[in-house]
């Protein structure tokens, strides 16, 4: 990879499905996704600490529907969202 921004791709789904009635959700979640090897910033809200109001209000919208966020959050952030439980 050139650059640390990640890769994107569209994909159809049915519009009155759960995942469809989230779909602006969805994309603005995934704006609000850090960089590779940034996990901390959003790049849309610069001066913000990820997780940011953008992602997490997203965020809402789509698990309200119940949608599961681990599909839609690449892995290398999901110790940042759910950290291991201390032991
Ligand atoms: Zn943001």
């Amino acid at each position: 990879m050139s650059d640390s921004r990640r890769d994107i791709l569209a994909i159809i789904v049915a519009q009155d499905s759960a995942l469809g009635q989230v779909d602006l959700a969805v994309n603005v979640l995934s704006a609000h996704l850090p960089v590779v090897g940034r996990p901390a910033v959003c790049p849309l809200c610069l001066a913000r600490r990820w997780p940011c109001r953008g992602f997490l209000d997203a965020a809402a919208r789509i698990h309200a529907v119940g949608i599961g966020l681990h599909e839609l959050v690449p892995v290398d952030l999901h110790p940042i969202l759910w950290p291991e439980p201390h032991r």
